[in-house]
């Protein structure tokens, strides 16, 4: 039974092995949790002058999150399969789409995209409330792609928080429309803005972009959004999170009132009602929001008391038996650096990904985690978002959170497709 108390990973003898030194060889998690109301990871830290200012900026932002809410036992639930009211033939798509789409191996629409297609295929806005993972992008792709096969002057746009995310829209993009003689452009930052302008003169009927560099091509007068006939948002919350309202406001102001817009968010609280009103008209919000993947994760603490012991405690939990792929959460892309580097000099698999990187070494790094070449991703939330690899078996918090919805993301990574995942998260003992 995995329990709080219990759930310490078992060092086994595989490499790379660690000889113990002091905190032995198991990680100590769980224990009794002090109900003070003190942030474990972080009370302690370097003098402030000592912070770099990303560092300080990061732990600015914390909330306290109670650490009870980081233990937790996955329910196993019998898995009863969704049953969709529409098959894919039913959505009246174009021909051509429907083959790719069987191509793509998909026999039955997902619930997001069985409530959502219908009432994207009669041409009405919809809010869809969606997690990662629950097929929310051919939810709005197929629908895209079909209104322009029968449009040719019709142009689309989707906005998406990430770099990685937008590159995984363009991807699904690229699959579903097939034979149907329909261009992309991907308007990203961290890659060529000349390959991009180039992308844009090639007359692209679907722009892919994050909010910043979408924003940039706009100033400059490289994109003329008067023909977008449909705008979607996807994770407009996130999007709202990292502070891009700004920029989203500017691009929908450069578009026809006569389009259709989509959004997808995993809440529907507060500001995100608020500016989703603003965007659209009359929209229609269908909702398939699960909890699923934080109860499909069995999660725990693991206490530490200075660095020294805590990077010794990681290093026992990544040789535990029962550890495939794993992604490991720090707060800042220096400690990111730090400690991809600490573990191959260990003698991990590892690599890194944070915002200093190019978009093509965060690419190569998710690439080389899903090939298998490497089991080990260090990442910083944002980095983070929109990982697609399925396989992962644990989630490493070695800084926490900022608030509790970032954790549920960052667990969210874990336990998918029916696996049950596991998430371990790193707190200071006082
Ligand atoms: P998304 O939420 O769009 O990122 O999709 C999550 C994963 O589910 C991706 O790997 C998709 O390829 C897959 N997927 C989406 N829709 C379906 C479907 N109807 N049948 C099978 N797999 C799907």
């Amino acid at each position: 039974m995995y329990t709080a108390q219990n759930s310490g990973a078992r060092a086994s003898t595989r490499s790379p092995s660690r000889s113990s030194s002091g905190s032995g060889s198991r990680p100590s998690t769980g224990g009794r949790l002090s109900s003070d109301g003190r942030r474990g990871g972080n009370s302690r830290q370097q003098p402030r002058g000592q912070q770099s200012r990303g560092q300080s900026r990061a732990l600015r932002n914390k909330k306290f999150i109670h650490p009870s809410k980081f233990i937790r036992v996955a329910t196993v639930t019998e898995k009863v399969d969704y049953v969709s009211e529409n098959s894919f033939e039913d959505f009246s798509l174009n021909a051509k789409i429907l083959a790719n789409v069987i191509k793509k191996g998909y026999t039955n629409p997902s619930p997001i995209q069985d409530k959502t297609i219908p009432l994207a295929m009669e041409g009405k806005d919809v809010v869809g409330i969606a997690n990662t993972g629950t097929g929310k992008t051919a939810a709005f792709v197929l629908p895209i792609i079909h209104d322009l096969i029968h449009n040719m002057d019709h142009q689309a746009i989707i906005l998406a928080p990430t770099r990685e995310l937008a590159q995984q829209i363009q991807e699904e993009c690229i699959v579903f429309s097939r034979d149907c003689g329909i261009r992309t452009a991907l308007l990203i930052g961290g890659a060529s803005m000349n390959i991009q302008i180039r992308d844009l003169r090639r007359n692209p009927r679907i722009i892919i972009g994050t909010p910043g560099r979408t924003k940039d091509h706009l100033q400059q007068r490289n994109l003329n959004l008067s023909k977008i006939s449909i705008a979607v948002l996807d994770e407009f919350d996130r999007m709202l999170d990292m502070g891009f309202i700004r920029d989203i406001t500017s691009i929908f102001s450069g578009m026809p009132r006569d389009r259709q817009s989509l959004f997808f968010s995993a809440t529907m609280e507060g500001e995100v009602e608020k500016q989703i009103r603003k965007f659209s008209r009359d929209p229609v919000t269908v909702s398939v929001r699960e909890s699923v993947t934080v109860d499909s994760v069995n999660q725990d603490v693991i206490f530490y008391r200075e660095r020294d012991e805590k990077i010794d405690k990681l290093h026992d939990l990544l040789i535990s038996s029962g550890r495939g792929k794993t992604i490991i959460f720090d707060d800042t892309k220096h400690a990111v650096e730090r400690l991809s580097r600490t573990l191959v000099a260990r003698g991990f698999k590892a690599d890194r990904i944070h915002g200093n990187k190019s978009q093509a070494q965060r690419s190569r790094a998710i690439k080389r985690l899903k090939d298998s070449d490497i089991d080990i991703l260090v990442a910083t939330d944002v980095a983070a978002r929109g990982i697609d690899v399925s396989d992962i078996s644990h989630v490493i918090n070695y800084s926490q959170p900022n608030t509790y919805e970032d954790y549920v993301h960052r667990i969210g990574r874990t336990g998918r497709a029916g696996n049950t995942g596991n998430a371990f998260t790193f707190l200071q003992k006082e």
